[in-house]
């Protein structure tokens, strides 16, 4: 054990006495933003062989989302490739998890070898997993590969990770013993109001776009206070104070984007949208009063910026279990094309740029436009046939990783995407519907002809 681990092993012993009068850890096996977790195995009973995995949280974790994650392990956990929970341990700020330990592969180091068979019951024991969460209305929120672990030899799966889980807001089903499952509302805190920083990135695609030499993505704007704006600039306005100085032709481009906005929203019954509509001020250089006054809307954003869906992305506040349907899509994409990450973004308007770059500007402004929010998108790209994409991407070998005979036992790439077939992309296809109204649920997926 290196040496700084051994003083965090001691440190938590320190810490929580009874942790160490039980367990005995053996070592770390991963870290993350707000835990180190580490493997142990009992103290006073050397026969028994189970491990453990033992969380250690963060002492400056809110104390509802501690709650959160043990409510889940510890109610919903335990079945259905959800993780279970065996006991929690606590002094003062000091909290740790016990959880039965899971040995797992590292989804990178097989992603190039998995069969289409593997594929196929990754994807649907993922989608169990989600089912049975969504069933109460949970929604993950921090859908990806490291928070779901997989066994390949035994062909095991376990959904780890609920510190971001949250309700959903639900459709009240009479004394239903699901909608009773409660979870503590984390209130964020607000942003802070007239916020003067400016968000100005250039879309880069460092991930497998990149490698397919695919039309650079478009560079991303979101339209804060006072900067300004260039060509080839996607302006993501959430409906609210729009200040920048801009070429007519922009302007002109705005107006027009406006007015079309404002005819395709004005029967929305969204506040968000009748918002936009009573704005006089964009793409003006000034803010008008309407503006001035209105709250910051504020929506959930937390996870990982390569799986958020488009609607966390664009901060749409009514988001439900369908987010975790598209972070699993984004899995899905990764083990069809053999590319891990496959959306590598360090923020949200990167994210999006990407996300335009393979689905095209104008359905991502259409998606845009039914969760009330006006985007702005130049130049204008197409959308990409995914089945080809995939395609494609097993065949270039510009990765390193792609050394020969390392690729699904040396199957070509068109082998595999014919041995995938043509109703995992159609599944694909209706995962990733920007439309979080209209993607799939992980029920139906479930039912899917892919999974026949
Ligand atoms: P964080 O909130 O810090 O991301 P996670 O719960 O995701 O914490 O755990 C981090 C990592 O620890 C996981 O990616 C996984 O590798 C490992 N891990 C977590 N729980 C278990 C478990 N029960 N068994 C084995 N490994 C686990
Ligand atoms: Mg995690």
């Amino acid at each position: 054990i290196p040496a700084s681990v051994r003083t965090e092993i001691d440190n938590m012993y320190e810490f929580l006495p009874e942790l160490k009068k039980h367990f005995q850890v053996m070592k770390k096996i991963g870290e993350g933003t707000f835990s180190s977790v580490f493997q142990a195995k009992l103290r006073n009973h050397p026969k028994v062989d189970q491990l453990f995995a033992l969380k250690h949280i963060i002492p400056t974790s809110h104390p509802s989302r501690i709650e959160t994650e043990l409510k889940c392990l510890q109610q919903l956990g335990g079945k259905n490739n959800v993780m279970g929970v065996e006991l929690c341990l606590r002094s003062k700020d000091h909290i740790v998890i016990v959880m039965p330990y899971f040995p797992h592969d590292r989804f990178q180091d097989c992603l190039l070898s998995l069969t289409p068979d593997e594929i196929k019951n990754y994807m649907k024991n993922l989608l169990i997993a989600l089912r049975h969460i969504h069933e109460y209305d949970v929604i993950h929120r921090d859908v990806k590969p490291s928070n779901f672990l997989f066994n390949r030899k035994t062909q095991q799966f376990s959904l780890v990770d609920f510190g971001l889980a949250h309700k959903a807001p639900v459709a009240l089903k009479k004394n239903d013993a699901r909608t009773q499952f409660e979870l503590p509302i984390y209130h964020q805190s607000p942003k802070k109001k007239n916020i003067k920083t400016t968000s100005k990135l250039e879309a880069s695609s460092h991930g497998p776009l990149r490698s397919l030499n695919a039309s650079k993505g478009p560079s991303l704007a979101l339209d804060k206070r006072g900067h300004k704006s260039h060509k080839n600039t996607t302006s993501v306005t959430t409906g609210s104070t729009s200040r920048s100085v801009r070429s007519p032709r922009q302007l002109l481009l705005m107006k027009q984007a406006m007015s079309k906005a404002r005819s395709s929203l004005s029967s929305s019954s969204q506040k968000s949208s009748s918002r936009l509509i009573t704005c006089s001020c964009f793409g003006k250089a000034m803010v008008c009063r309407i503006c001035t006054e209105k709250v910051n809307q504020i929506a959930p954003r937390a996870g990982t910026p390569g799986f958020r869906s488009p609607e966390v992305l664009m901060k749409y506040p009514h988001q439900t279990t369908s987010v975790d349907i598209w972070s699993a899509g984004v899995i899905f994409l990764s083990l069809l094309s053999g590319r891990y990450p496959f959306f590598k973004a360090n923020d949200d308007l990167t994210a999006l740029a990407q996300i335009i770059t393979l689905m095209g500007s104008e359905p991502v402004k259409n998606a845009a436009k039914i969760i009330g929010k006006d985007l702005i998108c130049l130049p204008q790209t197409k959308s990409m046939n995914l089945q080809n994409l995939c395609f494609n991407l097993r065949n270039v070998e510009t990765n390193e990783k792609f050394k020969p005979g390392t690729q699904t036992k040396n199957k070509t790439a068109s082998q595999f995407i014919e041995a995938v077939t043509h109703s995992a992309f159609d599944l694909l296809v209706k995962m990733l519907d920007l439309n979080p109204n209209t993607r799939i649920t992980a029920e139906d997926a479930l039912e899917h002809e892919y999974f026949k």
